[in-house]
């Protein structure tokens, strides 16, 4: 079920990942569980299940508000400030 859209959604266009995994982990050499994609400016972060919570740490450092999963067969998306969850999240994602 998606909830009615918040203004940060209402916002958002499509986005292109910025890399293939998690790119902190990529420059850092750790190792993620699952991948977050930064709605706003396509910044790839790994979940509260990894170690570094890049995905979070993305949010506390740039107050971009929506990620969605990049797990295969996932399509479900949060907004950290209004605390909603979207599934699926009614935004395309372009997979290059
Ligand atoms: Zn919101
Ligand atoms: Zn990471
Ligand atoms: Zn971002």
């Amino acid at each position: 079920m998606t909830p009615k859209p918040c203004a940060h959604l209402k916002a958002l266009h499509p986005v292109v990942p910025s890399a293939k995994g998690c790119e902190d982990c990529l420059r850092l050499g750790t190792q993620w569980v699952h991948l977050r994609l930064c709605m706003t400016c396509g910044h790839v972060g790994c979940c509260n299940d990894s170690p570094m919570k890049h995905a979070t740490a993305h949010f506390h450092a740039t107050a971009h508000p929506i990620i969605r999963s990049l797990k295969p067969g996932e399509a479900w998306g949060w907004c950290y400030l209004d605390e909603i969850f979207y599934d699926p999240l009614p935004v395309p994602v372009t997979v290059r």
